[in-house]
């Protein structure tokens, strides 16, 4: 609304950016986002998509941090139990590495010290006969079995912003904040749509940077501050291949070099394979998996799988750059996965309030952290509330998720048993927003290829921000592991429709 000062106005739609709108919107503040690209453009669609408490970090005495991801463990998966879900990890014992009474030791406290209520216990394996054993080289006696979650993280993101809309935020994508002046009571962000080039400036009492990778940049760059050097940038890759396994446990394998990296179930067909740890200097937005990358990921691999993991086997990478706060750790893989939020209210002015680090398991409690320092500067809202908030189409007990299904499959009897599954992973009960009256494939009106039709993309476009075929094929979905160059291009095109549209409603 023109004219209009808003409380809060959050610079970033990745993870936190959304979950900070969501939280404060939900106490009554109100909230403008603005996201320069798609939501989970950045970070927040590159992570290796684990709700986990950080077995690792143990090694590095994080302890706060673990025990508050173990705790968001249970909490995140009932608030949205289609997108996450219970994963069991395999930990090969490899002699010559960590010693068995080590990892022992560090499942008990991972299983102990963060009010762990539904998700199984630890237990050991014995490799000379459990099905785990299969696919790996048979130097294995021992293994150590523990839970964790899964999460699809780039959904996650976009249901954070629907649930913000929903509440009244203004969600904006595609729209840099190419700039921002502080006033005595408020600032003056000036926004482009990168569509349209449009430029628009927004009034608001309190900015919050969550602008993941490009925070420094954001202090410096748009707002003006002296405040850089917080972050110290990690990229972090992953490879996908052709299922190596068909066990539904996914694997922690450890390496020489101390490192660890996860092989996982994926997307039906595929196996996961990451991540990698190395710093990185370029633009965030140019990140991409380097060779030496790519051997590493399938040499380590392939040091615990029968199946060597070539270099021809990878159908798919995708890299992320980690904002951690720069704690002056000496390897990449040490710096703190710990959040630090810093409120800079200098003067008496308008406050900015910064996040350096934080994981997407943690997003939520950073978002109560964050409102804390919020309601410090505007007053105190609503109470906390998120924490038995369930997000869109995410209303189903953790445990109803074949009953739930089951009654999707019988009243939508045209798809296939996958395709019904498939919707009802991403969309949960909203599927049935998606689906509507159809009584036949054919009332999902166009074909785009695999199980990919117009309905669902159309409610992508209107629920979820879509506006190209990258956001349809690699964020709201993987279909683009399925599609072909053409069936990709025809989407392509289909898509100019959205984009033209918004186009318009922006000249108006
Ligand atoms: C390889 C890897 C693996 C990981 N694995 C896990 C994991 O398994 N579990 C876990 O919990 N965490 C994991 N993480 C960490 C997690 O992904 C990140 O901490 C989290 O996604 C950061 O979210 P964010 O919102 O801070 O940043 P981002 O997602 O990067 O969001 C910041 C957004 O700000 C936008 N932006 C920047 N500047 C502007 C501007 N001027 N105007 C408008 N918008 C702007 C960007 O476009 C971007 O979308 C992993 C990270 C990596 C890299």
């Amino acid at each position: 609304m023109k004219g209009q000062v808003y409380d809060i106005f959050v610079i970033g739609g990745g993870i936190n950016g959304c979950g900070i709108a969501r939280d404060a919107v939900g106490r009554g503040y109100s909230v403008f986002l603005a996201e320069m690209n798609d939501l989970a453009s950045g970070t927040s669609s590159g992570s290796t998509k684990l709700i986990h408490g950080g077995l690792r970090y143990l090694e590095h005495y994080e302890f706060r941090l673990v025990r508050e991801s173990l705790m968001e463990r249970e909490v995140l998966w009932a608030c949205a139990p289609h997108i996450i879900w219970p994963m069991r990890f395999v930990l090969p014992h490899h002699k010559g590495l960590r010693p068995a009474w080590l990892l022992r030791l560090g499942l008990f406290l991972y299983d102990h010290i963060g009010g762990r209520k539904k998700l199984p216990v630890t237990r050991t394996l014995d490799m000379t006969r459990d099905p785990a054993a299969k696919p790996l080289k048979s130097l294995y006696t021992k293994a150590f079995e523990y839970s964790d979650c899964w999460v699809n993280d780039a959904r996650f993101v976009a249901l954070n912003a629907r649930d913000a809309a929903d509440r009244g935020a203004v969600i904006r994508t595609r729209t840099k904040v190419v700039s921002a002046m502080r006033g005595a009571d408020h600032w003056t962000l000036t926004l482009q749509d990168t569509l349209t080039g449009a430029k628009e400036d927004v009034q608001a009492k309190l900015v919050v940077n969550a602008a993941g990778p490009w925070v420094d940049e954001v202090l410096t760059g748009v707002v003006g501050s002296n405040d850089a050097h917080n972050v110290r940038l990690v990229q972090g890759s992953h490879i996908v291949v052709k299922k190596k396994f068909d066990d539904p446990r996914a694997y922690f394998f450890q390496n020489t070099d101390g490192r660890i990296i996860f092989a996982i179930p994926y997307e039906q067909d595929f196996t996961l394979i990451g991540t990698t740890d190395q710093d990185y200097h370029g633009n965030p937005a140019d990140v991409k998996i380097s060779d030496t990358e790519i051997d590493y990921l399938c040499a380590a691999a392939s040091e615990y799988f029968v199946e060597p993991v070539k270099r021809e086997d990878v159908v798919w990478t995708y890299s992320g750059v980690r904002p951690l706060y720069d704690d002056g750790a000496s390897k990449a893989q040490e710096a703190t996965r710990d959040y630090v939020l810093k409120t800079d209210a200098s003067d008496g002015r308008a406050p900015i309030l910064n996040i350096f680090g934080g994981k997407i398991t943690t997003y939520r409690r950073l978002s109560e952290h964050m409102l804390e320092k919020i309601e410090d500067q505007l007053g105190k809202r609503g109470k906390p509330w998120t924490a038995t908030g369930t997000l869109p189409g995410g209303n189903f007990a953790v445990n109803a998720f074949d009953s739930e299904l089951q009654i999707l499959k019988s009243d939508y009897p045209f798809l296939t048993a996958a395709h019904a599954h498939r919707l009802f992973r991403l969309y949960g009960t909203k599927a049935r927003v998606l689906l509507g009256n159809a009584k036949s494939l054919g009332d999902l009106g166009k074909h785009f290829g695999s199980d990919l039709y117009e309905a669902e993309i159309r409610y992508q476009i209107e629920h979820e921000w879509a506006l190209t075929a990258q956001d349809v094929l690699w964020r709201r979905t993987k279909r683009g592991l399925h599609l072909s160059a053409d069936e990709a291009a025809a989407l392509d095109q289909f898509m100019e429709g959205a984009v033209d549209r918004r186009r318009a409603m922006a000249a108006e």
